[in-house]
C-alpha cells in the first residue's frame, strides 16, 4: 500500500460501520487488523484505512470440543489459550509457534492470516487440514470452508466484507504440524499438516495437507484414501512418505528447487504422520 495515500483513520464500533466505510470509499478503503501484512505490501491505493479492532471480534471459545475464534483475535492470543492446548492434539499451538516470532504474533490477527493467505504461510495449510470454516458479514452473511474459498476470488470477497470467526471442527483424533525453514523463524520452504483419528489401531479418517510447495496448502486427497482402513504404524507412514514423494504437485522458486520439494514433502508427511498417531494413541 502507498501510505502517502492514506488521508484518514477510523475506528470502527461493530461491523456494520466498517462496512458501511468500506462502501463509502468505494474501493479505496482498506480494512485494518494488526496491520503486519497491509501496511507492508505495496499495492492498491487507499485512502482510508479501518481499524476493525475494536469491534468485539477478539475471542476464543473451545466449548464442546470444536474451536471459535473471532477474526480480531492475535495469534499470541490464540497460542495463549486453554482451548487452543486441548484442540485437536494441540496442532493449532504447534502451528502458531511456528509462525515468526512473537512480535509479529503479538499484532497479526488469525483473521488478517487467513486474508492475506501467502502461499508459504503456516496457517492455510493447517486451516485446510483441520477443515476451518470462515463466516463473514458483507451485503449479507456468508460461511464457506476456508479450502472452498482459497480455490476461488476470496481476495475480492474479503474487499466488500467483514471476516468474523473462523470454526474448527471437532475432531475424534489428533493432527501433527511439520515445517522446514531456513531458520526457526523464517517462512516455511515446506509445511505438512496431518491428522489421523484411530480405531483400534487401524486409521478411521485420516486428512494431509502440504503447503509452500511453492503454492499454498491443499489436501492431498489420493493420500488421505491410502491411509485409511490401513493398520497404523511405521511401514505405513514411510509408504505414504514415498507415496507423496511420487504424486505430489510442486515447483521451483528462488527459495528451493522442486526436486528438494518433492523428496522433502514425503519426510514431512510420514514424521507429521507419526505424530499426529502419537497423539492420538495417547
Ligand atoms: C515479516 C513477516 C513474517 C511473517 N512470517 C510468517 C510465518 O512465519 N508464518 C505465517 O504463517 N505467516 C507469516 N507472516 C504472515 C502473517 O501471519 C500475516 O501477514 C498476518 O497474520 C496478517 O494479519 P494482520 O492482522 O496483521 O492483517 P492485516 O495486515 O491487518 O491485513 C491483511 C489483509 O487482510 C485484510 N483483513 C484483515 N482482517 C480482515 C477481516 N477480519 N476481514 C476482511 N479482511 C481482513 C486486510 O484488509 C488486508 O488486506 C509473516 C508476515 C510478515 C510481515
Amino acid at each position: 500500500m502507498r501510505l502517502q495515500g492514506v488521508r484518514r483513520f477510523h475506528l470502527a464500533r461493530d461491523v456494520e460501520e466498517a462496512l458501511s466505510l468500506l462502501s463509502a470509499y468505494d474501493g479505496r478503503g482498506a480494512l485494518l487488523a494488526g496491520g503486519v501484512d497491509l501496511l507492508r505490501v505495496p499495492g492498491r491505493e487507499v485512502e482510508g484505512l479501518i481499524d476493525i479492532t475494536r469491534m468485539g471480534l477478539a475471542f476464543v471459545d473451545g466449548a464442546g470440543g470444536r474451536l471459535r475464534v473471532g477474526a480480531t483475535t492475535t495469534l499470541t492470543e490464540v497460542l495463549e489459550s486453554p482451548d487452543t492446548a486441548h484442540y485437536a492434539g494441540g496442532v493449532l499451538a504447534e502451528v502458531l509457534r511456528a509462525v515468526a516470532v512473537p512480535p509479529l504474533r503479538n499484532m497479526a490477527t488469525l483473521g488478517g492470516a487467513v486474508v492475506s493467505a501467502h502461499p508459504w504461510a503456516d496457517l492455510p495449510t493447517a486451516l485446510v487440514a483441520l477443515g476451518a470454516e470462515a463466516r463473514w458479514v458483507g451485503d449479507t452473511e456468508g460461511r464457506g470452508s476456508v479450502e472452498e474459498l482459497y480455490q476461488g476470488e476470496f481476495r475480492g470477497l474479503f474487499r466488500k466484507a467483514v471476516l468474523t470467526e473462523i470454526r474448527f471442527p471437532p475432531w475424534e483424533g489428533a493432527f501433527a504440524y511439520e515445517k522446514v525453514g531456513r531458520s526457526a523463524t523464517d517462512i516455511a520452504l515446506l509445511n505438512a499438516c496431518c491428522g489421523l483419528g484411530m480405531d483400534d489401531g487401524t486409521i478411521a479418517w485420516a486428512r494431509v495437507a502440504v503447503g509452500a510447495r511453492p503454492e499454498r496448502g491443499e489436501r492431498l486427497p489420493w493420500a488421505e484414501e491410502a491411509l485409511v482402513g490401513q493398520k497404523a504404524g511405521p511401514a505405513l507412514w514411510a509408504e505414504v512418505g514415498r507415496l507423496v514423494e511420487s504424486k505430489v504437485e510442486v515447483g521451483d522458486d528462488r527459495r528451493a528447487g522442486g526436486t528438494w520439494r518433492r523428496h522433502t514433502a514425503g519426510v514431512l508427511v510420514a514424521r507429521a504422520l507419526a505424530r499426529a498417531a502419537e497423539k492420538a494413541a495417547g
